[in-house]
């Protein structure tokens, strides 16, 4: 198992000599000491980073397609190792992570063809014997942040359109999850010149605002919680970096009473307990209209109900543990609250025995919309489902949060869909759907869910600097 940082192009222990425990949460034992980097660390990153960026910046659009392409080559050629590691590190069960790894060498391969077409707008004249025309140049160096729920996922959808946009990147995981990202600093080792690629493992406090803070840092791009993209936003605004951020998630699934209800449910009873319920865009907050609420709870509860919740590594098994015991004490507490002040726990809502980190998948009915549990992210195996009395009030609630990074609307009328899709004020919205994402469309958030779009052609924008040149003749 690779746990050292990779700086310069070398694998190296951290420079303290100190180390952080990595847990596979379905068991609670330890299966790594892993190298905890800290202001050190970053430093030598940093400096490796910033020594690499100008040849790289000034590789072309092709040499950096083919270095991109063949990271997602190594990804693919190692899929096995890489999907076991996860697993054993976040607890996913190994039934649904196919997907999951799927997405993040394809975006990879998106990033990596994308270097080829950044565009701008052609040459012309403005002025009287001049012309004009823009460049995108590269930011520089790049510190990106990633998560611990899609930690490899998360940690490519930033490296990939940092480098094809030509910055050079210092990666920090998260200190709960950074081994598949440390094994594919290895596997890069031989793709890129030393220092375009940094990774540096570490706690947020330490090796995380170490980053954030380092002069030699140009941009820093962050998934993670709201309240640690206020932290970063607080910290780079001493240097005026930029900043990129992707942050947490209420989804609201808008029911109108014309709604597929079996659609609906089957969609919801995997989706919204995928990866534990730890996703931020996660259907995790049902509103339903008042002739369809009950059916819907009770569907939902006899779906929910149905769930096999266990050892991840057992094929049938559909939901495995929340990341931490920490997470899942956290989980177990809102719904605790929720039930407290009235809400109905109507399947689930307790830990499992045991050393692992279970939590039964839960679903809450009729907790009041300014409660916890509908204003603030679970990030659980938990659905609050809430009856709303008219369409006005559907509509009301579902953008009644801080939060707007994704949605969805359910009815079968076209015309309503069109225009409720206009009135949320979410970064996704989906009809009939909740959750399925693309590498060539953005992921981003409206309001506290952050700024700046992952994915797509539109991330390389935030990338990159856009540049114009004038020309006398
Ligand atoms: P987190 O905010 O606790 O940690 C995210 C990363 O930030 C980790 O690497 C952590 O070490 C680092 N960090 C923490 N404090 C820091 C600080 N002061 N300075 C610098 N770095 C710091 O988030 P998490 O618990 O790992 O992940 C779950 C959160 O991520 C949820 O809120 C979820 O919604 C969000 N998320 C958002 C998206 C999205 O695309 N918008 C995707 C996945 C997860």
């Amino acid at each position: 198992m690779q746990t050292l940082n990779f700086i310069d192009g070398q694998l190296r222990g951290a420079r303290s000599g100190e180390t952080d425990d990595v847990v596979n949460p379905a068991t609670g034992e330890r299966i790594a000491q892993v190298a905890s980097g800290d202001a050190g660390d970053i430093d030598d990153a940093v400096a490796a980073a910033a020594r690499a960026f100008p040849a790289w910046a000034a590789t072309t659009p092709r040499e950096r397609f083919e270095r991109i392409d063949a990271l997602a080559d190594a990804v693919e050629a190692n899929l096995g190792e890489l999907k076991e590691l996860e697993c054993r590190n976040v607890g996913k069960p190994t039934s649904i992570v196919d997907f999951e790894f799927d997405l993040t060498v394809d975006n990879l391969r998106f990033f990596a063809a994308a270097a080829r077409f950044a565009e701008g707008r052609a040459a012309g004249e403005y002025l009287e014997g001049h012309t004009s025309f823009l460049r995108r140049d590269p930011i520089g160096v790049v510190g990106s942040i990633a998560p611990w729920n899609y930690p490899l996922n998360m940690a490519t959808w930033k490296i990939g359109p940092a480098l094809a946009a030509g910055n050079t990147v210092v990666l920090k995981p998260s200190e709960l999850t950074p081994l598949t990202a440390l094994r594919v600093a290895e596997l890069a080792a031989d793709l890129f010149p030393p220092g375009v690629l940094n990774v540096v493992s570490g706690r947020g406090r330490t090796a995380g605002e170490a980053l954030v803070t380092h002069p030699g840092v140009d941009m820093v791009s962050l998934t993670g919680s709201v309240a640690t993209g206020r932290r970063i936003a607080e910290l780079a605004a001493a240097s005026l970096k930029r900043v990129h951020l992707e942050l947490g998630g209420k989804a609201p699934v808008v029911v109108f009473d014309d709604a597929d209800l079996e659609l609906l449910v089957s969609t919801l009873a995997e989706m919204s307990f995928y990866n534990s319920g730890q996703d931020c865009t996660a259907p995790c907050r049902v509103i339903a209209g008042p002739a369809s609420y009950g059916e819907v709870v009770d569907r939902l509860t006899e779906a929910v109900a149905a769930l096999r919740c266990g050892d991840p590594f057992d094929p049938a098994t559909e939901v495995g543990p929340l990341v931490s015991a920490t997470q899942r004490d956290r989980v177990a507490a809102m719904v605790d609250r929720a039930r407290s002040e009235g809400a109905e726990v109507t399947v689930g809502g307790e830990s499992m025995p045991g050393a692992g980190c279970f939590y039964t998948p839960t679903v809450v009915a009729a907790p009041a919309q300014d409660s916890e549990l509908v204003q603030r992210e679970v990030f659980g195996p938990v659905v609050s489902v809430q009856r709303a009395a008219t369409d006005e009030q559907l509509v009301e609630w579902a953008n009644g949060v801080d939060y707007g990074l994704a949605a969805s609307v359910w009815t079968r009328d076209v015309g309503r869909a069109m225009r409720v899709s206009a009135q949320l004020r979410f970064g996704t919205v989906w009809v009939n759907d909740h959750i399925p994402i693309v590498s060539e469309m953005p992921h981003g958030g409206f309001k506290q869910s952050g700024y700046g779009k992952d994915m797509s052609i539109y991330a390389l924008d935030h990338y990159s600097e856009l540049k114009h040149v004038m020309v006398r003749w």
